[in-house]
């Protein structure tokens, strides 16, 4: 692993270089390494600095344009950013942080190559870490969820999504079979946040614009149908904007169901809380997120829903403390290891730096975590 980075002409570590280990190349981690590849410019040119970003795609995606990206309002690659063309003077590793051992500085992850191996998760220390691994779809044990719904949080889904709306089209155009018509012309959101909202609003948008194409399909034979389960949608924009939201989106004629839950979508048939029932072939869900998996696998402090706790200058305090055998739970997108293949250091994913034994409380720099190790008389780095 090591090898193939050094060979794709990453820079390894000096000695005595301290390293920032950024996890997740998305909004958060690519602006956070962004910034601080500018503020430590002389460092990193002097090899005193490492930014190392792991991600497990070669670009961040802006999620608020994926709306616009599936109503083909934009281009899909003007809703991504190249990691490694922004990101240039920081090391960029495609890959998955499995987990976090803050106490010692230490994180594993697997890559493409890893897999390909079958060597299991490699370990890398850092002195500096920013957790930014974003959040992941909240499911529910809703039948035939899991089956027919489709998530919308990266460029493949939006355009997926896209794609399955005209197929759609051309299925109630070509079909003789009533119901299939009707199925295939009935589209359910399910969750009023910016997601569900923007993504119908623009789908419908499209599709009402593409049905001027069609011969037999006309914008009123479309169904289209956001529940949502709170009385409101939108809280992020506040109660108003919610209102006039709704309003809006009901003057075009949307089914906007509040204090609405999707029960089951089993064989295409969406079954609703208040006892309606769509056949669709279309369930699209954006109903919430719950904290990424690579928390529950770190040391890190979190609260009872599991989400990170952190300070108002978004540091952490102290790790949790781990019973002697407690061992960190493994992570989900790591796979299970021998032992012989359990993650382990290498000396290329070291940024080694001679420390101190005493270790005192950090200073936090606001984009990291926390400073990791320093004597009380050290000065607090980056300068
Ligand atoms: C359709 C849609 C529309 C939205 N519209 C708005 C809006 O209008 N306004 C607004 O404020 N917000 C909006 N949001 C929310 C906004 O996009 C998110 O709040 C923001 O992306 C969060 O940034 P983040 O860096 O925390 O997570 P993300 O941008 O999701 O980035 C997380 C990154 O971590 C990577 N990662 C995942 N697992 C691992 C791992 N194990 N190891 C390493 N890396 C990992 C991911 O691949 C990803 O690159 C919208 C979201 C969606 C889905």
């Amino acid at each position: 692993m090591v090898k193939a980075a050094n060979s794709r002409g990453t820079t390894p570590a000096s000695p005595d270089c301290v390293r920032v280990l950024v996890v997740g190349g998305g909004y958060v981690g690519m602006y956070t390494a962004l910034r601080l590849q500018r503020k430590l410019k002389a460092q990193l040119k002097r090899g005193e600095a490492e930014i190392v970003v792991i991600t497990p795609e070669p670009y961040m995606t802006y999620q608020p344009f994926l709306p616009e990206a599936a109503a083909g309002n934009i281009s899909p690659r003007h809703v991504v950013v190249p990691l490694r063309r922004v990101l240039d003077h920081c090391r960029i590793i495609i890959g998955e942080v499995a987990s976090i051992d803050h106490a010692k500085r230490t994180a594993t992850f697997t890559t493409l190559a890893t897999e390909e191996e079958g060597t299991g998760p490699v370990g890398i220390t850092y002195d500096e870490l920013v957790l930014a691994p974003g959040s992941i779809s909240r499911t529910l044990p809703i039948p035939g969820l899991a089956e027919y719904a489709i998530g919308f949080k990266t460029v493949e889904e939006a355009i997926g999504l896209r794609n399955h709306v005209l197929e759609q089209m051309d299925i109630a155009s070509s079909t003789r079979d009533p119901a299939i018509r009707d199925a295939a012309l009935t589209f359910v959101f399910v969750g009023g946040g910016y997601a569900g909202v923007e993504a119908l609003g623009e789908l419908e948008d499209m599709a009402r614009y593409a049905a001027r194409y069609y011969h037999n399909i006309k914008a009123e034979d479309m169904k289209w149908i956001l529940v949502e389960a709170s009385g409101r949608i939108l809280p992020e924009v506040g109660e108003e904007m919610g209102k006039y939201t709704v309003r809006e989106l009901r003057r075009r004629n949307i089914d906007v169901r509040l204090e609405t839950r999707l029960d089951s979508c089993e064989d295409r048939v969406a079954v609703l809380s208040d006892g309606a029932r769509f056949p669709t072939r279309t369930v699209v869900w954006t109903a919430g997120v719950k904290p990424h998996p690579v928390l529950a696998a770190s040391d890190l402090p979190l609260n009872e829903r599991g989400r990170l706790q952190c300070t108002a200058q978004l540091s952490v305090d102290a790790p949790r403390t781990r019973g002697p055998r407690e061992t960190p739970p493994p992570s989900p997108t790591s796979r299970p290891t021998s032992p012989a293949r359990s993650a382990r250091p290498t000396p290329s994913t070291r940024c080694a730096r001679p420390r101190s034994s005493a270790t005192t409380s950090s200073r936090h720099s606001g984009s990291g975590l926390s400073r990791s190790t320093g004597t009380s008389t050290s000065a607090p780095w980056p300068p």
